[in-house]
């Protein structure tokens, strides 16, 4: 229901249950925070408050200067800890507001291909299939351009790849979700809200706009092609 990520230089954990913490008045279920270290994914997830999820991170730090970090509101599969984002493959992280309409045909297709699910909720299979265009050998932006006419329904994403700490990516439809402009840090949220601690420099994305941010710069598409938006400052502060 709530989603944050910073691509930054200082360890992005605490930022981000702050940032999360600034999101809670959606209400939610669930929550987690996913962070790449040394290539690698590493997920902390917890069901029922924050506090659940602080608690975790407290007895497991985790380290990492990017990260993605969600509340969930479960519309399929139960509110438990399998089933909280961020999901994850070997490759891919990714949290997500809204539903996608036609994930059973997305699993069906994938699971057909050899992938395989561990959890109960529509949003996995879009884990699985920008992991399965990027092993094709498709780049980030190549992978996005090919996923986004394929997800049915409304979202917002924010995504992690494990091999490229240099950037994460976002995407909306009929859900929204900006990008915040720091001092070499960059931001995606829910809204301005969540970023206000960090900075007051606000694009909101446009419908089907999805984003490569990296520490210095966002650059969006829609439609396979490269579209500017306004980057506006706004009222709010920390
Ligand atoms: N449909 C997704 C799920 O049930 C996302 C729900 C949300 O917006 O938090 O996991």
């Amino acid at each position: 229901c709530g989603i944050v990520g910073i691509i930054g230089k200082a360890e992005v954990a605490p930022l981000l249950l702050d940032g999360l913490k600034r999101l809670e008045y959606r209400g939610y279920d669930s929550a987690g925070i996913a962070t790449l270290i040394e290539g690698r994914i590493e997920r902390r997830r917890a069901e029922g408050k924050l506090g659940n999820l602080a608690a975790r991170l407290a007895a497991a730090p985790l380290p990492g200067v990017i990260g993605i970090a969600h509340t969930r509101w479960a519309t399929h599969g139960r509110p438990n800890e399998t089933n909280a984002h961020p999901h994850a493959t070997a490759r891919v992280a990714l949290v997500h507001n809204g539903i996608i309409e036609n994930f059973q045909e997305l699993r069906d297709e994938l699971s057909k291909a050899g992938r395989k699910f561990e959890t109960e909720t529509d949003t996995e299979a879009v884990a699985h299939l920008l992991t399965h265009y990027l092993d094709q050998g498709l780049d980030p932006e190549a992978a996005m351009a090919k996923m986004m006419p394929r997800l049915h329904g409304a979202f917002s994403l924010a995504i992690l790849i494990a091999d490229r700490p240099d950037i994460m990516i976002g995407a909306r439809r009929g859900s929204p979700l900006a990008v915040g402009y720091g001092d070499g840090e960059m931001y995606l949220g829910s809204d301005a809200m969540a970023l206000a601690p960090y900075t007051d420099r606000i694009c909101y994305l446009h419908e089907d706009d999805w984003v490569i941010v990296s520490r210095d710069a966002a650059t969006i598409y829609n439609n396979g092609k490269r579209v500017n938006r306004e980057v506006k400052k706004t009222a709010l502060s920390g």
